[in-house]
């Protein structure tokens, strides 16, 4: 599975109103939604998904965020798209993020930034097997 991105628009999104938004942002961009639900992580399931971040200062906090409340996960797919993907949502924290990206229209802080958008193709990959079954991704 090449060209595909994973994607999850955060609690503070989700409670904010802006899957919508969002959503149409994502389509307008041109990529393609390949699998798409509404879930809730568990604390573990945070954990494990962040594990990379364990020894950062933000981990406790960014663990209790993602498991808050409600999250759309998704998988796109576009050319290109893990790199498109993380210029369409924008810098990590809003303040710096380009005018127009989704981060700077939509997110509350660096924590709380709306979305996350996968680092590589292989983490992609994982990511959307963490999240979705085969017969779930289309
Ligand atoms: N994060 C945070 N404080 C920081 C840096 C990151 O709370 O100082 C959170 C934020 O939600 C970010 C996530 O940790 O999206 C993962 O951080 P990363 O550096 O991988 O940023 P991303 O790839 O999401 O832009």
């Amino acid at each position: 599975m090449s060209n595909i991105t994973f994607t999850m628009i955060k609690p503070d999104a989700v409670a904010d109103g802006h899957i919508g938004a969002i959503l149409g942002k994502i389509a307008e961009g041109g990529f393609k939604i390949k699998a798409l639900k509404l879930t809730q992580l568990t604390v573990a399931d945070a954990k494990k998904f962040y594990e990379v971040h364990a020894e950062r200062p933000f981990y406790g906090e960014l663990v209790e965020f993602m498991s808050s409340g409600p999250i759309v996960a998704a998988v796109l797919e576009k050319d290109n798209a893990v790199e498109d993907f993380r210029t369409l949502i924008g810098a990590t924290n809003p303040a710096e993020a380009a005018e127009g990206t989704i981060r700077k229209m939509f997110a509350r802080s660096i924590g709380e930034n709306a979305v996350h958008g996968s680092d590589s193709d292989e983490n992609a990959l994982i990511e959307a097997q963490f999240h979705f079954s085969g017969r779930e991704i289309f």
